[in-house]
């Protein structure tokens, strides 16, 4: 049966002990710096976010069929049986295709690492999953807002929420439709625009309104390949690039708004 996360926001004390516990198990720094930076990087794949007294997590919503994976020319995003969405390095060449197609601008990129630069999210803990424990930020959660479990078990769960408190929370299971089902659950008190989640996504899989678009082009397989071997020269261009879309080169940050 396919895992899943249920974060509850009305349960969240914004303690951000999802934050740290993601840090370590990912091997990635933490200080209080880090701790204040609310946008997901090559180095926070989940943020905790405040808005007057409601929080809100932002992470990779692990999709049940996940457009980044679809577009990936060498497969080095997949879903796993479990539901994580894994990543291998070794195999991605750098063509950031999935960032593109993400609906939920979650897949960023080492533009800091000149040898071997790779795409960075939360893969919901895949080597953890798949030995039978529960991701690190929902072991950490003190409080239980962040809950591991089967995806049919929380969704029967927050549903009840809903139902036995209405005035409670936003009439709305986030991620049980969107994009055809995510394998994050989000339910909370705040209307889910107010964090920057969009409302407006299709209830069908991505990768279906792929396969519909090019199934009308006939010669998108030639123009693919042209398309694939520009994207390596230009890959192994990163810093021009990066400079040309207004990176910052010293944090590896789009110098712009995220999301
Ligand atoms: S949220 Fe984006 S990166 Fe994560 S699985 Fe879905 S499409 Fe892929
Ligand atoms: S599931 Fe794992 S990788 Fe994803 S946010 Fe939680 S701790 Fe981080
Ligand atoms: S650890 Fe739990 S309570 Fe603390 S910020 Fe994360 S989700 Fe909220």
């Amino acid at each position: 049966m396919s895992k899943a996360l249920l974060y509850d926001a009305t349960l969240c004390i914004g303690c951000k002990q999802c934050e740290q516990a993601c840090a370590e198990q990912n091997k990635l720094p933490y200080d209080d710096k880090i701790a204040a930076e609310e946008v997901q990087s090559v180095h926070k794949f989940t943020v905790v976010m405040a808005k007057e007294d409601k929080f809100m997590r932002r992470l990779c919503m692990n999709c049940e069929d996940p457009a980044c994976a679809s577009v990936c020319p060498v497969g080095a995003l997949h879903k796993t049986k479990l539901g994580p969405v894994a990543y291998d390095a070794w195999k991605c060449m750098g063509c950031r295709y999935c960032m593109v197609a993400c609906p939920f601008g979650v897949p960023k990129y080492e533009w800091n690492n000149n040898l071997t630069p790779k795409v960075q999210k939360c893969i919901m803990c895949t080597e953890r999953v798949n030995a039978g424990r529960m991701t690190a930020c929902s072991e950490a959660c003190p409080t239980g807002a962040t809950k591991f479990g089967d995806r049919d078990d929380l969704l029967e769960e927050a549903h009840k929420r809903l139902r036995e408190n209405p005035k409670g929370y936003v009439n709305r299971i986030y991620g049980e439709k969107e994009v055809g089902g995510t394998a994050v659950l989000l339910i909370s008190a705040m209307p889910f625009e107010a964090f920057g989640y969009r409302t407006d996504l299709v209830h069908d899989p991505l990768p279906l309104y792929t396969y519909r678009v090019l199934s009308r082009i006939p010669d998108f397989l030639p123009l693919a390949g042209a398309l694939l071997g520009g994207t390596w020269w230009i890959t192994h261009r990163r810093d021009e690039v990066a400079a040309a879309e207004g990176k910052d080169k010293n944090t590896g940050h789009a110098s712009g708004g995220e999301q």
